[in-house]
């Protein structure tokens, strides 16, 4: 089992000014941050990254928002890190979230979620790898 994920914070949650509080949550849960970037992706870097979800009727939708604004992009590391983060971000819905979690705290619908995480190890490689060359992963 790898013990890196990989995240980003979205648009939604960058546009409200919650870049801190959410990296407050994600180290009080005991993630070291690996590598970290600041940037805003085009609408084909999101159709890319997003590739799995392309017959998904939300497609358009999810990659139009990725794309309009900056995010951050990170890649955690921690013991179970990519079943511990999931855990930590709560349902894609934040109406079924768990009190505690970031988007219960900081999302406002399934669409604007306020952060992203791996479902799997072999997936955080992959999109870790996306972001990050290895230079600068740490
Ligand atoms: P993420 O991959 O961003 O961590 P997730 O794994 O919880 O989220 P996925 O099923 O992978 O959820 O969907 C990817 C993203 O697509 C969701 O985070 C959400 O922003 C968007 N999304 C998913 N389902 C819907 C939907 N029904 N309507 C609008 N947007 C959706
Ligand atoms: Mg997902």
């Amino acid at each position: 089992m790898s013990n890196r994920t990989f995240t980003m914070i979205k648009p939604d949650a960058v546009k409200a000014g919650n870049i801190g509080n959410i990296l407050q949550m994600i180290n009080a849960a005991g993630f070291r941050i690996a590598a970290m970037k600041y940037l805003s992706i085009s609408k084909t870097q999101a159709e890319k990254f997003y590739e799995v979800h392309a017959e998904r009727p939300f497609y358009g939708e999810l990659t139009e928002f990725m794309s309009s604004g900056p995010i951050v992009a990170a890649i955690l590391e921690k013991e179970n890190a990519v079943a511990d983060f999931r855990k930590l971000i709560g349902a894609t819905n934040p109406a079924n979230a768990e009190e505690g979690t970031i988007r219960k705290a900081y999302a406002k619908s399934m669409g604007e979620n306020a952060v992203h995480g791996s479902d799997s190890d072999e997936n955080a490689a992959i999109e870790g790898s996306f972001f990050f060359s290895g230079l600068e992963q740490f």
